[in-house]
């Protein structure tokens, strides 16, 4: 099984070649949907991916280093899935992260709501608009992509379900 780190090498390796040919394409691409999938990927290589699954055990995972204090929001994911189950499968891993990422962001910004009533926090955010958008789309593919370079990795099939296969 790779560590964090090797994770992180091979999808940043792989990430130059990707910024190459990107870079070819960029200009018939819809505007901000290249540098969505940057962003995405970047987030799901450094700090979004399936190893979260190991918060709150003794194992310290590279993304789990890369969230700094913050990574203690990631102990109720650890406990919900064990290490290597759900979490690394191909479609409902990703999403279960993503899920609980938009959760986070929900109680946080009900949390603020509840300190500051009175300010403007604009988070009246569209995350429909933005995930039908070039943008949005391209986050999610670059986002999916890294996940699916750690499963295949990590030797895990895209046809495999909830147990080791
Ligand atoms: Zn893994």
């Amino acid at each position: 099984m790779p560590k964090g780190t090797e994770h992180e090498t091979v999808n940043l390796g792989l990430l130059a070649l990707q910024v190459a040919t990107l870079g070819k394409y960029a200009a018939s691409l819809p505007a901000g949907s290249a540098s969505g999938y940057l962003a995405g990927y970047l987030i799901g290589t450094l700090w979004v991916t399936p190893d979260l699954d190991l918060a709150g055990r003794r194992e310290r995972p590279r993304p789990l280093q890369n969230w700094g204090l913050l990574k203690a929001l990631w102990g109720p994911y650890g406990l919900i899935f064990k290490h290597r189950g759900l979490s690394h499968t191909w479609i409902v891993g990703p999403l279960t992260r993503a899920l609980y990422l938009l959760l986070l962001a929900q109680g946080i910004s009900y949390g603020l709501s509840m300190l500051l009533p009175t300010q403007e926090l604009g988070f009246g955010f569209n995350l429909r608009g933005w995930l039908l958008s070039p943008t949005g789309a391209g986050v999610l593919t670059g986002y999916f992509v890294s996940q699916w370079l750690h499963l295949a990795l990590d030797g895990i099939r895209p046809t495999r379900g909830r147990t080791h296969g």
